[in-house]
């Protein structure tokens, strides 16, 4: 099976080479924000909208008058921006048609300028791209340490491209291969249907827990902190500036964690079950939140969801999802009768049909796993039955910036 995979580790980088990566991210936002202007003001006058090729095209006959500067960065990060342009377009396009159909509640989102106040951002390469133990090398910038050895594959996978990008004062590349994995082996493994919440990252419905990272939890309360802490401090004043690289450090580390503790379960689960039930997410009812744990939860959702899709099919898993309305956890696992209503924090689950008394998440996660095998033996448990796979595109969707709001 051959499959695109990213590799993405930290940078070792020396003052002169940060300055270069620097310069690169500024020429990959220039030419961004320049061709977004240029899209935006065809279109004002009626013109036919540049592509990233005539864009690119353009941009080239600038640099040699206007843009002497940009000689010093390599050509491949202008026109990899370019290219990025043209996706955040036909992204929003796609929102634009899913609106219209009614399958779109949140904001569509217009591509924006991007601005060096959000982070310095990044750049991609394509070409010579080189990978070592303990190094990569790239067109322009040369040989740039890890912080890592071995992480990176040095053999049996094709260089694509490479990422640079700067976050919270670090840098990162991303290294996209095309590798070749060994087709999963059919085996009986068990399936599990899995009730992902706040309190503990996942319930299974066997009965085990994965929890979620201790570090999580002490973070986010300096990320209040520091938040009160920006925005006591004078707009504009040196001391907000340093309070906000603070700010961002913090985010950057829970982020880290968490991303961290996604691979780490959803890694383990495709590896050790057959097949796996989710429940289907409310994406209108997730934006309107605006708890910071929360919010910080909900976008670990859909990176589960995505990465158990792929993984699944690395290691031989189906995943499957709940209808839409299936009621998880309003539903008695043991008799199948369904609650009116079930607040959120009522953490046990008491049938007043069979006098169940359950974990609220074990009994959701159980009524997900009744899902497949009713659907296996061509019953349906509840009236509804299960979604099969999940779409490449709605895959895509679950890697929006849109998602992270709230
Ligand atoms: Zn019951």
């Amino acid at each position: 099976m051959i499959v695109l995979r990213a590799f993405k580790t930290e940078l070792d980088l020396n003052n002169v080479q940060k300055t270069a990566c620097a310069r690169h991210t500024g020429a990959a936002r220039y030419a961004y924000n320049w061709g977004l202007a240029r899209k935006i003001e065809a279109y004002q006058t009626g013109q036919k909208t540049p592509t990233a090729i005539d864009l690119h095209r353009e941009l080239n006959a600038l640099k040699k008058r206007e843009l002497p500067w940009m000689y010093a960065v390599s050509k491949c990060a202008p026109q990899e921006a370019l290219r990025n342009l043209d996706q955040a377009f036909d992204n929003f396009f796609r929102r634009v048609k899913l609106k219209k159909e009614g399958q779109w509640h949140a904001p569509l989102g217009f591509p924006r300028f991007k601005s060096k106040k959000r982070g310095l951002g990044s750049f991609r390469l394509t070409g010579a791209i080189h990978v070592f133990e303990d190094a990569v090398q790239l067109p322009r910038l040369g040989r740039l340490r890890l912080k890592e050895r071995g992480y990176l594959p040095v053999q049996g996978a094709k260089v694509l491209s490479a990422t640079v990008s700067e976050h919270a004062g670090r840098w990162f590349v991303a290294v996209q291969v095309e590798m070749v994995l060994p087709d999963p082996v059919i085996t009986e493994k068990p399936v599990a249907g899995i009730d992902l919440g706040i309190k503990t990252l996942a319930t299974l419905s066997d009965g085990m827990t994965i929890a979620n990272p201790r570090a999580l939890k002490s973070s986010l309360r300096q990320i209040q902190r520091l938040q009160k802490t920006v925005s006591r401090r004078q707009k504009g004043s040196a001391n907000r500036r340093k309070a906000v690289r603070k700010l961002a450090k913090a985010h950057l580390r829970v982020a880290n964690v968490r991303s961290n503790a996604l691979h780490q379960a959803t890694s383990q689960l495709t590896k050790t079950k057959s097949a796996i039930v989710l429940e289907d997410l409310n994406v209108s009812g997730m934006l309107r939140n605006h708890h910071l744990a929360r919010a910080i939860a909900d976008v670990g959702l859909y990176e589960f969801r995505r990465q158990m899709s792929y993984k699944g099919q690395w290691y031989g898993c189906r995943i499957l999802l709940a209808e839409p309305f299936y009621p998880s956890t309003k539903r008695c696992s043991c008799c199948g009768s369904v609650k009116v209503a079930m607040e959120l924090g009522q953490r046990t689950y008491a049938c007043d049909g069979c006098g169940l008394v359950m974990d609220r998440d074990l009994n959701a996660a159980l009524n997900l796993e009744q899902l497949i095998t009713a659907s296996s033996a061509g019953i349906d448990a509840c009236g509804k039955g299960v979604r099969p796979g999940i779409p490449a595109v709605l895959d895509e969707a679950g890697t929006e910036p849109q998602f992270t709001s709230g």
